[in-house]
């Protein structure tokens, strides 16, 4: 592509894509490796400009797109999805470099992302509306789905690729067109995807992105354009709020995965081996970074000397370093402000008299030691705000009740674990969690889950994603009824 800057290393352009073509900006800004500080690419700087641009575009290609049969707009998603598979490796390595995850869970991610592809192109073949049974003999009656309309949707950069392909997926299999906003730290990972959509024959103005140094004023007019008519957000509670908020004077339909604050029980019926290898999965995957990570563990008293032991001792040997290595198991924070955010947690905790069974402390650049707390008590930030690091701070509790009550006591409600092997209270204290999600004895329990619901209770969201839960959101049900002549 003559005159359009191309990624370093990666064949396709750094400028943003909007209406079917690749938009160069007046302005751009740097994408650099949060592990090397390498500038990987000069991005293309998106404005209310490019914003009523895309807004035109979408709101064009939604007249076409929409008529297009699921069937249609399936075989376009699957071949999205094949070319997802096939450019796996690239866009790992791709993830790896812009945000740090270390590259077996960047490729790993890919494949997660192009789940929710593969499973909405197949359920586009499937929105089906139901005759209803009328009260009236002269009336026949339905209700029909229709799309909702062009769609906003910003995405955070902890999951790059899947919290992109986790909104557009379903959207483009509802009929909806769809203008992303990435993360600014990562949005080569969202170009990718565009440029992957267009191979895939995807028309111009069905998916668009739009990166920008400063994601308020292309929000600012999306969010004010009436013709837009759904905001998906995944990020930040307080930001889900705003939008949440700026959505309200055009009535969008909202969505919004936003953060947590995950407790784990561990009841003293335990395996403290299996419990150590869950917590590896559930702390310190992506560095802790992920809006599901176990924020606190609470172990039955019995078992904390022997776990904190056995976990300091796991922790110890995970590897910190380069994502691109691929025994590296815990890569770097994605900026300063995270790892500044760790740092806080730990002094505040050890200020108040926590202890270090492993780690405590920042190890150069933006890597921070895998790490275990122990003496953790109530009125520790590291216990209500979520912390978004590798750290795991541990509190002993007597009984179940106990147990159920701290792990509710929190504004969040996304994700909760416990291990037990007694079944009876698996069901008693999995129905007592105030969460969207629980994992029992599963560290990972939306792997793989395009077609699970995923979502919080409370300041973690409103909303689903995944499944055909994920599908409902983009969709408008419309009554149509017949009286017979
Ligand atoms: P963030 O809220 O700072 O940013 C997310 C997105 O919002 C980015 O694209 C950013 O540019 C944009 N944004 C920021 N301010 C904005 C504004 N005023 N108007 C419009 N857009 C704005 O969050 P983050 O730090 O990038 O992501 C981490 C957070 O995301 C954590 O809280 C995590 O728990 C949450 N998260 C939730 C889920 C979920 O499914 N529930 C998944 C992943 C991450």
């Amino acid at each position: 592509m003559l005159g359009v800057a191309m990624v370093k290393d990666f064949d396709f352009p750094s400028s943003a894509y909007v209406g079917g073509k690749w938009h160069q900006t007046p302005r751009t800004f740097a994408v650099k490796s949060p592990y090397s500080g390498e500038l990987l690419a000069q991005v293309a700087d998106c404005g209310e400009a490019e914003a009523r641009m895309a807004a035109d575009a979408a709101v064009a290609a939604f007249k076409e797109w929409k008529k297009l049969t699921g069937f249609e707009r399936g075989k376009i998603l699957r071949k999205w999805n094949d070319l997802l598979i096939a450019h796996q490796e690239e866009l790992g390595r791709l993830t790896a470099l812009e945000m740090g995850k270390p590259i077996t869970e960047a490729k790993g991610e890919v494949l997660y992302a192009a789940s929710f592809v593969e499973w909405c192109a197949e359920e586009a073949t499937r929105v089906n509306g139901e005759l209803i049974h009328s009260r009236f003999p002269n009336k026949r009656q339905m209700a029909v789905y229709e799309p909702v309309g062009p769609v906003y949707a910003v995405t955070p950069w902890n999951f790059p690729t899947s919290m992109i392909t986790r909104k557009a997926a379903p959207a483009l299999a509802a009929g909806c067109t769809i203008i992303v906003k990435p993360a600014e730290q990562t949005p080569l990972c969202a170009l990718y995807l565009a440029k992957l959509w267009e191979e895939a024959g995807g028309p111009a103005g069905t998916l668009q992105v739009l990166p920008a140094s400063d994601p308020v004023p292309v929000s600012r007019v999306l969010m004010e354009d009436m013709r837009i008519r759904k905001i998906t957000f995944t990020g930040s509670t307080p930001v889900g709020k705003i939008l949440y908020r700026q959505g309200a004077d055009t009535l969008k339909r909202v969505s919004l995965e936003l953060g947590g604050n995950a407790p784990f029980i561990i009841f003293e019926d335990a395996d403290i081996e299996k419990a150590v290898q869950f917590t590896l999965l559930s702390k310190y995957r992506n560095a802790g970074q992920t809006c599901v990570t176990t924020n606190r563990i609470y172990v039955h008293k019995k078992l904390e000397a022997d776990y904190a032991g056995a976990l300091a001792e796991a922790v110890s040997q995970l590897k910190v370093g380069d994502p691109l290595d691929t025994s590296t198991n815990v890569g770097p924070l994605v900026e300063q402000q995270g790892l500044d955010k760790v740092v806080s947690h730990v002094e505040d905790a050890l200020s108040k008299g926590a202890k270090i069974a492993a780690g405590g402390k920042p190890l150069g650049g933006l890597l921070y030691a895998p790490t275990v707390l122990t003496g953790i008590q109530p009125g520790m930030k590291i216990l209500e705000e979520e912390t978004f690091g590798p750290v795991a701070p541990l509190m002993p509790f007597e009984d179940e009740e106990q147990a159920i009550a701290w792990a509710n006591n929190t504004d969040y409600g996304l994700a909760a674990y416990i291990w037990t092997k007694d079944l009876s209270r698996a069901f008693r204290v999995a129905e007592a969690l105030e969460y969207g999600i629980v994992g029992v004895n599963d560290p990972v329990p939306s792997a793989m889950g395009s077609n699970l619901p995923f979502g919080g209770y409370k300041n973690s969201g409103l909303g689903r994603e995944g499944g055909h839960w994920g599908m409902e959101e983009f969709l408008e049900t419309k009554l149509i009824s017949f009286m017979l002549p």
